[in-house]
């Protein structure tokens, strides 16, 4: 007799559940992190003839090589001192990314390598450290979603890390770590960090730099957050030698035609991109500054396209439930970490979409 599922799947993954995507149907999704925005329409009819000329028949370059030229000017690789050591690879959504790195590596002496990242984090970390069956050890933020670095530094020692992972910034709280303590870790960790900049366009500083200084940090970007999530495009940056040894975990084609020849295109009008990334850090304060006028509601700073919300004890879930009756869908994270407690998280959409939220949300708090 063939075994069933139940004996023939390892325990980690019967455990877990399966990465939930609501339904949305017509709700205003304001529940990740995408921008508002479509192309504006002379742009997009551009685009459209761009993929007019994909060869759909054919396969992919594999090497992505025009492609990834054009990254490495959007993350200010070519300016850096060792931008010739310097290497980057793409993946499908950072989330490959990441599944890359945690398959490559060993752990310290024959023990199971180490995935380490602070806590509450992005929750792929954990996922897929279970996905590829090695050990996930999440380190507590302090009680100002801040790094506690003397609590990093303990855990590094002890657990020996092949890989930390560092949101800067951080989803979901949305605040940039301190950049001090962040290089303290980079320096006292046995194994590679990765700075995972989802968010740069959103923040002030980015860990680029830093690629020049430190051979053990890579830094990750995706260009889902700045308005083409649909495309599925992370990309790592590093040390050649690094880079060399993860590539060989790509699967030679997971950058498809479309994406490649729409990055492009994308990249080539960064201008657009810009544009509306700076108008999203513009929308980010004035709905910082209503939100923060709304009495009893803990509004967290915010470095990323979305913010992070304390509600009034026990609000969390009422609120979310009669803003989703309203059509408009956010985060609950509430019960997802414990120091996430009361917490919600809303990405910013257009002014008009903010509005909506806001009207909806003070109704909700007043219903309460
Ligand atoms: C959204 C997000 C990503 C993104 O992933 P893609 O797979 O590129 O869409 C990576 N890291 C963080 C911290 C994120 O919030």
């Amino acid at each position: 007799m063939a075994k069933t599922p139940q004996q023939l799947i390892r325990d980690n993954v019967l455990a877990l559940n399966a990465y939930h995507v609501p339904d949305v149907g017509e709700m205003l999704k304001l529940d990740a992190m995408e921008n508002p925005w479509p192309w504006p329409g002379a742009l997009q009819q551009k685009w459209f003839e761009e993929l007019a000329g994909v060869e759909a028949n054919r396969y992919p370059d594999p090497s992505a090589s025009q492609l990834r030229g054009a990254l490495r000017a959007w993350m200010g690789l070519d300016s850096l001192a060792n931008a010739s050591e310097l290497e980057i690879m793409l993946g499908n959504g950072s989330d490959e990314l990441i599944q890359i790195l945690a398959m490559a590596v060993t752990g310290n002496d024959g023990a199971r390598p180490v995935l380490m990242a602070p806590e509450p984090g992005f929750v792929m970390y954990k996922m897929i450290a279970t996905y590829v069956d090695i050990d996930y050890v999440g380190v507590p933020l302090d009680a100002d979603y801040e790094l506690d670095l003397p609590a990093m530094l303990e855990a590094i020692e002890t657990h020996k890390p092949a890989i930390i992972f560092l949101a800067y910034p951080n989803n979901p709280t949305g605040n940039s770590w301190n950049r001090q303590s962040i290089e303290a870790i980079i320096q006292a960790a046995p194994g590679l960090v990765i700075a995972d900049e989802a968010y740069a366009p959103f923040a002030a500083d980015s860990m680029v730099s830093g690629l020049q200084q430190y051979p053990n940090l890579l830094v990750m970007r995706t260009l889902s957050k700045v308005g083409l999530a649909g495309l599925r495009l992370g990309m790592l940056a590093g040390a050649r030698d690094w880079i060399e040894q993860l590539n060989k975990l790509r699967m030679p084609y997971n950058v498809n035609v479309l994406s490649q020849r729409s990055a492009i295109f994308a990249l080539a009008n960064q201008d657009v991109l810009d544009t509306q990334a700076a108008d999203l850090r513009r929308l980010r304060s004035e709905l910082s500054a209503s939100l923060s006028e709304i009495g009893g509601i803990k509004v967290w700073p915010s470095q990323a396209n979305f913010i992070l919300l304390t509600m009034p004890a026990d609000s969390a879930r009422p609120v979310h439930q009669s803003l989703c009756q309203e059509g408009i869908l956010i985060k609950n994270l509430h019960g997802s970490h414990p120091a996430l407690k009361d917490c919600l998280r809303v990405t910013v959409g257009t002014g008009e979409q903010n509005k909506q939220f806001l009207s909806a949300l003070n109704e909700a708090m007043a219903a309460l």
